[in-house]
């Protein structure tokens, strides 16, 4: 009984695609609702400082006066909460793939 059982995983694992894509020469798809890096988009931000306020893990700081936007990235857990709070929507959670990183760098952008 048993036997059978494995004869036929094995009849359809050996004519069934695999589960897995050959990453990175096949580009992963993402399931709707992933959470990748933050980006900002400078053009639209009014530097209110409102995601800096919302972030759990202090990983955002906003420099008004300079329009400067800084993320530390070993800091930030992909929570979301700094993109919902954007009264601009100018930040997004982006699911491109990004190289990791071990170092504790932080990414500024300026408008
Ligand atoms: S909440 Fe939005 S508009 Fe305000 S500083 Fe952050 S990214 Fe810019
Ligand atoms: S996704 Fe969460 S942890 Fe990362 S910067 Fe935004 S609020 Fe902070």
């Amino acid at each position: 009984m048993h036997f059978f059982v494995i004869l036929k995983t094995l009849v359809k694992n050996l004519f069934s695609k695999p589960a897995t894509v050959k990453f990175p020469f096949e580009p992963r798809e993402y399931p709707e609702g992933s959470r990748g890096q933050v980006v900002i988009d400078t053009s639209t931000c009014i530097f209110c400082g409102l995601c800096q306020r919302k972030c759990p893990t202090a990983a955002i700081t906003v420099v008004r006066a300079e329009k400067k936007w800084s993320i530390k990235r070993m800091q930030c857990i992909s929570c979301g909460a700094c993109v919902d709070a954007c009264p601009k929507n100018s930040l997004k959670l982006d699911t491109k793939y990004y190289t990791p990183d071990v170092t504790k760098k932080e990414d500024t952008y300026n408008a």
